[in-house]
């Protein structure tokens, strides 16, 4: 079932959608909204894949046919999905599917220049309007749908109006009142609300292991945001394995423990790991400058051994150059280990 079971709570929205499958009443256009991090693009999953069901179970996909492992990963050809893009999309659309693939909630979130343009509407039309592969029907989604130009809003109100035979729509957005009126009117309305505090914080015990305590200051800090937590679990993890590689390097002797490093972090994001570090040789440098109140970090998370002001500007000038590196596509674990020798060698 997949998309139903990582769906946290939300009970009354998912009454209402199995309800609608349950009675075989469903809704050509259904319109999720609801804050961010609330479980839209969840949903939107879930009620699609129960549509295309071979035989769903009282209103839930079986998730076992094979339109629902097809489904589930993503490789049902009657399912087409849209979401806020730049206007060249070929490089976007593996890293969005990818991303979604591995967690809706972690969706990163459209912003700026983005838009769902006409030719990406059309292509939906044109798509829907043909025979289904499975037989079951087609279904189209439109993720954070208030992004839509109003010349792509304008071209879908022709679809909602007159839907091809066994089509659904799925749109989702966090702002329904951008959405053109006229497009609203056409969808049957499915409300999400901010996930309570005990909900997020139960998901991240039960994901993660966190103890209860963590998992409560992470949820309130996340304003019933699921997305938001698992950012900020995730940016914790960063900075935790940011001083252990520090550490390594100013304390371990072999370039053994080098490679056995970056290897162990070469799956992170070297760009955020490389900030870290960043932060907290700035932060000590700024404390022997008499500056402790400007520190951006707590002692207990900073630099793990004293090194003095001269060194410390050395080791800032190494990752400024590790940045460059970077940005020129030079291998990320490559980077980090030179940087390690660097820091090794600067100690000494
Ligand atoms: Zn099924």
């Amino acid at each position: 079932m997949k998309f139903w079971d990582i769906l946290i709570d939300q009970a009354e929205a998912k009454k209402l959608v199995r309800s609608m499958f349950s009675s075989g009443m469903v809704p050509h256009a259904l319109l999720v909204h609801g804050p961010v991090g609330s479980g839209k693009h969840l949903l939107a999953l879930a009620l699609a894949q129960t549509f295309l069901c071979e035989s769903p179970e009282e209103g839930l996909p079986c998730g076992r046919c094979r339109s629902c492992s097809s489904f589930a990963s993503f490789e049902h050809p009657d399912v087409h999905i849209l979401w806020p893009a730049p206007s060249s999309l070929s490089t976007e659309e593996l890293s969005f599917r990818r991303a979604l693939a591995e967690d809706p909630y972690a969706v990163p979130r459209p912003s700026g220049s983005l838009g769902i343009a006409i030719d990406r509407v059309r292509d939906l039309q044109h798509r829907l309007s043909l025979k289904p592969y499975r037989g079951r029907g087609k279904v189209g989604i439109l993720f954070d749908a208030e992004y839509m130009r109003p010349e792509a809003a304008n071209a879908l109100l022709k679809t909602l109006e007159e839907p091809p035979r066994g089509t659904l729509l799925v749109l989702t957005s966090s702002a329904p009142e951008r959405l053109l009126p006229t497009v609203r009117s056409r969808c049957q309305e499915v409300p999400l609300h901010p996930l309570p505090v005990d909900a997020v914080a139960e998901e991240l015990m039960r994901r993660f292991n966190l103890p209860h305590e963590g998992a409560v200051a992470v949820a309130r800090a996340s304003e019933g945001d699921m997305g938001k937590a698992l950012k900020l679990l995730r940016e914790g993890d960063i900075k935790r394995r940011a001083r252990e590689f520090l550490e390594s390097a100013l304390k371990a002797q072999s370039p053994l423990d080098a490679f056995l490093r970056t290897e162990e972090v070469g799956a992170l994001p070297a760009g955020e790991l490389l900030e870290w570090v960043l932060v907290m040789l700035r932060d000590e440098l700024l404390e022997s400058f008499g500056l402790p109140e400007r520190r951006v970090l707590r002692r207990d998370e900073g630099l793990p051994l004293k090194v003095s002001p001269g060194k410390l500007e050395a080791f800032l000038d190494e990752v400024g150059r590790a940045y460059d590196m970077l940005s020129k596509n030079m291998p990320a674990k490559l980077v980090l280990w030179h940087v390690w020798l660097q820091l090794r060698n600067l100690r000494r």
